[in-house]
């Protein structure tokens, strides 16, 4: 099977910004479990290089068009190798290949009477280069899309034929229910061509930064429209026009793109196709966009969050881990470096990490790290039903990019060997001389970790190739044939000593972004300073004084409300006295445990000398004990009631 997964190309009008490195790295996990599925797989990525924008900020900064376009392309390009992303393939518009394809396409449009001449006159918003009828200006004439003020343009234009394929993309969105992912957005463009397409105006005359009509229509003064140039990478990266041996690929199986240009992609787009004779791609996919502690990113308020930045200080793979697992596909997200900490240190390093490092542990102990799989069908036929019955279940999920719900399913693996070595506690039987059995039960983790692995591989790449070595195989389409496919074990090898892949993160690496700054945009670029603390890791030999114990202050503290904090599923916002002169807000991530009512007027233990916190914008001045294991959280309370501000010690 053929698979071709591409992500928008870039516009090279500023540097890749969180949204970016997201749709790239949900484009390089479905591209990489395709691959690891044996599918001839083609991943495209790549920059948008023209139009009247591009030469303005080129010309603001006293470059040549060309040279500011390529610095720009160069900076995505090289963040896309330094995160490891797996493209075949990076385009730019501005590649003569890419020119001529656009030019062909625009040929054939126009041999096929689908491109007209006439005059255009309308609102024209230069940022998002579009022009936008009357009735869909905001107050005061403003774009809809960008909210920038828009200007009355008037010139000599070529037209798409957009009206005529009305009708047959209305069919088309009947007829195919899964061609706009998520499925919520289907209606919204379903409305807006019911509501009546314009013919689409595809010149521009105003500037020569662009792909110039094809040479045997004789109009040096027209340049394509920026968006026609554009969607058509998507098939001149495949050799539409010029080499077209791998127009194969084609029809595209998903495009990613951010929610604010599904328009262009699920009407434009396919019109194009539609007039070329090409077929539709089966999904194009939208995903929503990223705030950070709650509040919107923008410049002015230099609260941007670098990608860079990000994985210079928690890695990369445990901020995409992070990515896909926070946020159900197509909505909005919020980055915070609490909740980014919570996945670590919660699915990373304690479900994950622990678990391999009590079976190297074990193996080291009992059986000289030697790990045979021969007897867990005997005694863990159960758990390995389950894990495999789980693992049937994964692969929709990535097929309809519901990835969070593949992680999640996923980690149940984790629980069902945590929960294993719990019940069966081999070093209980190891003691009463059941050696088989104890190693029976360190063998099926080791099988739910490799299994878990080689499903995890497409989106932490290096770590799970990690954890496969320590466990003595690849993964490769072979493995996940047999591990996966064929439900088979591993066969017998020794476990390899290695260090915790994930250490626990104890506060934030990065500078916090700046707090309500809104309307004061400083006059420099804020660039916070990048603070180098260390990643700090509990030894376990570690002891410390009674001396450091007490340094942490812990507390006895009386809840005296509790609330749901809007758009989160983990936390609630508690009012907790300690016995000072105003109770303190904690935000606590213990909404899955507790109900906010049956918290009020119970007591809980405080850590109440830890820096505040700020959780999805809202201040956390504490934390609350709990402890978690397999079957949960609980919290650790006092036997009996204590004054409020009790120390615990
Ligand atoms: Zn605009």
């Amino acid at each position: 099977m053929k698979n071709y997964i591409t992500t928008p190309i870039y516009y090279v009008n500023g540097e890749a910004h969180i949204g970016h490195a997201y749709t790239t790295f949900i484009a390089d996990t479905l591209a990489r479990y395709s691959r690891l599925q044996g599918n001839e797989t083609y991943l495209l990525t790549g920059t948008d290089e023209h139009g009247q924008k591009i030469e303005e900020s080129a010309q603001k900064q006293n470059k040549p068009t060309q040279q500011f376009a390529d610095e720009i392309s160069a900076t995505f390009r090289n963040l896309w190798d330094e995160f490891n992303i797996s493209y075949d393939q990076f385009i730019r518009t501005t590649d003569e290949t890419h020119k001529k394809g656009v030019q062909a396409a625009f040929l054939k449009m126009f041999e096929n009477g689908d491109i007209y001449k006439d005059f255009y006159e309308g609102n024209y918003c230069v940022s998002c280069e579009t022009f936008f009828p009357e009735s869909q200006l905001m107050d005061g004439g403003c774009c809809p899309d960008c909210g920038r003020a828009t200007s009355i343009v008037k010139e000599e234009s070529y037209f798409f034929r957009l009206s005529k394929y009305e009708r047959p993309l209305l069919e088309y969105y009947e007829a195919h229910p899964e061609f706009i992912l998520p499925k919520s957005r289907r209606n919204e463009v379903i409305s807006f061509v019911r509501g009546g397409l314009n013919d689409l105006s595809v010149t521009r005359t105003s500037f020569s930064w662009g792909v110039h009509l094809p040479e045997s229509l004789n109009e040096p003064k027209h340049v394509m429209y920026v968006w026609l140039d554009a969607l058509m990478n998507y098939v001149t990266a495949l050799g539409y026009g010029s080499d077209e041996t791998k127009m194969n690929f084609w029809p595209a199986n998903v495009q990613l793109v951010g929610k604010d240009i599904l328009r262009f992609h699920a009407i434009y787009w396919p019109a194009f196709l539609m007039s070329l004779g090409l077929p539709l791609p089966k999904h194009i996919a939208a995903h929503g966009w990223w705030t950070r502690d709650g509040e919107k990113m923008s410049k002015s308020k230099g609260n941007v969050v670098d990608p860079r930045e990000v994985s210079s200080h928690y890695g990369v793979e445990n901020f995409r881990y992070f990515m896909m697992r926070e946020v159900p596909f197509g909505q909005d997200g919020d980055f915070s470096q609490r909740a980014l900490i919570d996945r670590m240190n919660s699915d990373l390093s304690n479900d994950l990490g622990n678990l391999l490092n009590r079976i190297i542990g074990m193996s080291e102990k009992y059986s000289d790290f030697r790990i045979d799989s021969c007897d867990v069908e005997k005694y863990h036929s159960k758990e390995l039903n389950d894990a495999n019955a789980i693992i049937d279940t994964l692969h929709p999920y990535l097929y309809e990019l519901q990835l969070h719900r593949f992680l999640e399913e996923l980690w149940k693996l984790f629980s069902i060997g945590n929960k294993a070595i719990e019940e069966h506690a081999p070093w209980v039987k190891i003691k009463e001389g059941r050696t088989d059995e104890a190693l029976a039960t360190v063998a099926l983790v080791a099988n739910l970790l490799a299994k878990a692995s080689v499903m995890l591989h497409a989106v932490m790449p290096n770590t799970t190739s990690t954890i496969a070595d320590a466990l003595g195989f690849e993964i490769t389409t072979e493995s996940y044939t047999s591990l996966i496919l064929n439900k088979t074990l591993l066969a017998p090898f020794n476990i390899k000593k290695i260090p915790p892949l994930f250490p626990r993160v104890e506060e934030p690496l990065m500078t916090e972004a700046p707090k309500a700054m809104v309307d004061e945009a400083p006059k420099a670029e804020p660039k916070p300073a990048m603070e180098d603390k260390k990643v700090s890791t509990v030894s376990e030999e570690g002891l410390i004084t009674i001396d450091q114990f007490f340094q942490t202050s812990i507390k006895i503290g009386t809840v005296l409300d509790a609330e749901e904090v809007p758009k989160s599923s983990k936390l609630l916002k508690l009012k907790v006295d300690l016995g000072e002169e105003s109770p303190r807000q904690i935000v606590a991530g213990i909404r899955e445990y507790y109900s906010a009512e049956s918290l009020i007027n119970t007591q809980v233990c405080v850590v109440a000398n830890l820096k505040p916190a700020k959780l999805m914008g809202l201040l956390s001045e504490g934390m609350i004990l709990a402890a978690k294991d397999a079957d949960g959280l609980c919290l650790v309370r006092p036997e009996k009631p204590r004054q409020s501000g009790s120390s615990v010690g």
